[in-house]
């Protein structure tokens, strides 16, 4: 099969989240499993271009239609870590990205509805005729509305659409008047309640919702989730349209890519081990200790890698931090927050808590000392308010850091507490609590801390389980393709 991916973001040259990692990872199963991949990325000014082989221009004068006018574009072709991407590179004083950073302009629908407009522009004059277009979040979720509404009218009859959402919090709700700068020129068609107007704001265009109205299936990333969103406050105003057309919706969890995401081969760590060779664990425990200034001593490490975001649980987090270091236990933060309240917030707190030996925390996206910490620590906590599927649990899982996780969305498809899961002892796979306050982590980290201290043997037992599980994209990769299998042959 062709399947071409529409993207914002992928592993690792365009990465703020999870979406990245899904996109990167999924193409490289798909690719694995025999079927051709392609991605159409922007090509932002904030490219990891040192990730990227070949880098050349290959269709030099795209004339991307735009407000009535066009824009002068060129696409670019490169590979990264060996799957084919495209990069789309307008010309034109919009600017749209060369701002230093992927999201959080004033202007991002246009950008990214511009973007929308020219993946298919260049997938008609390039002559592509893929069997599936794969799409991801409010970002390209003009993509299905712009190929039935335009381009099946210019011959691009067969290609159909999979849609997923990685987080409905953001859906793109805009004014209509972006209809008519990417061309779509009915606004009394397209703002109708059955397509793209807003269930709220009935005088707004919501791009999420014309996702999901225009794509042949729309799946999103845990069954949880897929239920939440249907059925609580979850769906952020979505549930309507996804009880509408249920029966195109499911959730598939999302995989890790274990080739990059592996102790047993990751070079980003000082020592390689596996189930085989726990102790080698040990020594990247060192290792981080040295790397950010903790103090050496007979405790365990807990730590929190993620976006600095109100969706992660901030002060449960900041509850984690004082809890384990007023408890015996250390605690190191890997973050960063686009909210610059948030950031502000967390530098205060790193500011104060600066001279502590069993505090670190580190305000970046630092790729690297994200392997060092799923292979120095022992827990990782990830206290979601909501967490459509999470990838870092199921990433520390694999390097024995046991999860400590909010009862949440995928993380509650993922894991499966020690002491009071459902599921056979001998497969439990970390803790989890749910209410989402202070004495709900606390009862967790109680747990899990005096675990450590008082039953290493069980705790080393209980790592080996969770190294165990299978996350890989070999189950997820499966799902889709039959979901791509279904919409072809429908
Ligand atoms: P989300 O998509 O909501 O950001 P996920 O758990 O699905 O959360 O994915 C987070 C991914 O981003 C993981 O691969 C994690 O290791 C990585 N990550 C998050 N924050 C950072 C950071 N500050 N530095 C390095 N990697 C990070």
């Amino acid at each position: 099969m062709f399947i071409i991916q529409i993207a914002s973001e992928c592993a690792p040259v365009a990465k703020v989240g999870g979406l990245a990692d899904v996109v990167y990872g999924l193409s490289r199963e798909l690719e694995i499993r025999g079927h051709a991949v392609e991605i159409i990325l922007p090509k932002y000014d904030c490219l990891r271009y040192d990730r990227i082989w070949g880098l050349q221009v290959v269709f030099q004068d795209l004339w991307v239609p735009w407000e009535g006018g066009a824009i002068h574009t060129s696409v670019w072709f490169g590979f990264v870590e060996g799957r084919k991407c495209f990069f789309i590179d307008p010309h034109s004083a919009h600017n749209f990205f060369n701002r230093g950073m992927l999201y959080g302009h004033g202007d991002d629908d246009r950008r990214f509805a511009f973007f929308c407009r020219a993946a298919l522009e260049f997938m008609l004059r390039a002559r592509k005729h893929p069997e599936i277009i794969h799409v991801h979040d409010w970002q390209t979720a003009l993509a299905p509305v712009l190929l039935y509404e335009i381009y099946a009218g210019l011959g691009m009859v067969h290609p159909r659409v999979c849609f997923t959402l990685h987080n409905v919090r953001h859906q793109g709700v805009t004014a209509p008047h972006l209809l008519h700068a990417v061309g779509l020129h009915r606004p009394e068609h397209f703002m109708h309640p059955d397509r793209l107007r807003d269930d709220f704001h009935h005088g707004a265009l919501n791009l999420m919702k014309g996702g999901i109205v225009y794509s042949n299936f729309v799946t999103t990333v845990s069954p949880r989730y897929a239920h939440e969103i249907r059925f609580t406050a979850q769906g952020c105003g979505l549930g309507h349209v996804l009880h509408v057309h249920q029966a195109k919706f499911g959730g598939v969890l999302n995989g890790v890519d274990y080739d990059v995401w592996n102790p047993e081969i990751d070079s980003h760590i000082p020592r390689r081990y596996g189930p085989t060779d726990l102790d080698g664990k040990y020594e990247n425990k060192a290792a981080l200790r040295r790397r950010v200034w903790l103090q050496d001593r007979f405790c365990p490490i807990v730590a929190y890698i993620g976006r600095l975001d109100h969706q992660k649980g901030v002060p449960l987090i900041r509850h984690a931090l004082h809890w384990c270091v007023n408890h015996g236990a250390q605690f190191v933060l890997l973050g960063s927050a686009a909210n610059s309240a948030l950031h502000h917030e967390f530098l205060e707190l790193k500011r104060a808590i600066n001279d502590n030996p069993d505090s670190h925390l580190e305000l970046a996206h630092d790729e690297e000392l994200a392997h060092l910490i799923y292979a120095g620590a022992d827990l990782l906590i990830v206290p979601s308010l909501f967490e459509p599927c999470g990838l870092t649990q199921m990433i520390a899982m694999k390097y024995g850091t046991l999860p400590i996780v909010r009862e949440v969305g995928g993380l509650a498809d993922t894991v499966f507490d020690v002491d009071y899961s459902d599921r056979p002892s001998e497969i439990r796979n970390g803790y989890v609590f749910k209410t989402f306050d202070n004495g709900g982590i606390e009862s967790a980290l109680v747990r899990a801390v005096g675990l450590w201290n008082h039953y290493p043997g069980r705790f080393r037992e209980v790592m080996l389980q969770a190294m165990k599980w299978d996350y890989s994209w070999n189950e997820p990769g499966r799902h889709y393709l039959n979901i791509y299998e279904y919409i072809r042959d429908k």
